[in-house]
């Protein structure tokens, strides 16, 4: 796991590929290019993380729902 500090709104984002496009998600400007370092030592970097993950698994489960619904209507 790597973190990169926003260069535009100084919030800290988290990935755990560091070669990849690395979007700010608070402003989404591109951070690709900014220098990462690890983000594996800290327990509040570790906490700061699970309420990224977390934040992800619901996004993840309202869109998987809305598609699941019209595909068993069908079926
Ligand atoms: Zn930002």
């Amino acid at each position: 796991m790597h973190c990169k500090t926003c260069t535009d709104c100084g919030k800290d984002s988290y990935s755990a590929a560091v070669n990849s496009k690395w979007i700010c998600p608070y402003c989404n400007i591109d951070l690709t290019n900014e220098p990462a370092k690890p983000a594996t030592a800290k327990d509040e970097v570790h906490n700061e993380i699970q309420k990224h993950l977390v934040h992800m698994k619901s996004s993840n489960t309202l869109a998987l729902g809305q598609q699941i619904g019209p595909n068993r209507k069908g079926v």
